[in-house]
Formats: C-alpha cells, sequence, structure tokens
C-alpha cells in the first residue's frame, strides 16, 4: 500500500473501484525539484487515495491566477 505524505493511505483497486470520489481533496506535489513559477496541485480521493486530477497553478507577480 503506497502512502501520500499528506497522510492518505492509497487503498486497493477494488476500493478504489467501489468509492464514489465524493471526497476529493487538493493537495500539492512534494517535488525534489523547486518549481519557482508555480505549483502542481493533485486531486486525491481522501477515501480512497486515487488520483482523480492533476493541476499546475501558476505564479503570477505575487499570488495565484
Ligand atoms: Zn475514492
Amino acid at each position: 500500500m503506497k502512502q501520500y505524505s499528506n497522510g492518505i493511505t492509497k487503498k486497493n483497486k477494488l476500493m478504489q473501484f467501489l468509492c464514489r470520489h465524493k471526497n476529493i481533496g487538493s493537495y500539492t506535489q512534494q517535488s525534489q525539484f523547486q518549481i519557482i513559477s508555480g505549483e502542481t496541485v493533485l486531486h486525491i480521493c481522501k477515501d480512497c487515495g486515487k488520483m482523480t486530477g492533476k493541476q499546475f497553478l501558476e505564479y503570477e507577480g505575487m499570488g495565484f491566477k
């Protein structure tokens, strides 16, 4: 079983199949490389740990776009 750094445990394939993924959370991807122009945000189901999406947030000036 894979453990995310944010504490969410990734469940097995059957659990992910049965899960409706209604409890999606957004998490910043932990990268070994510092990205200064933005950051990758992962959408992960809190119930089963399945990643449902990925989004790159670009910094513009001092804040988010
Ligand atoms: Zn789920």
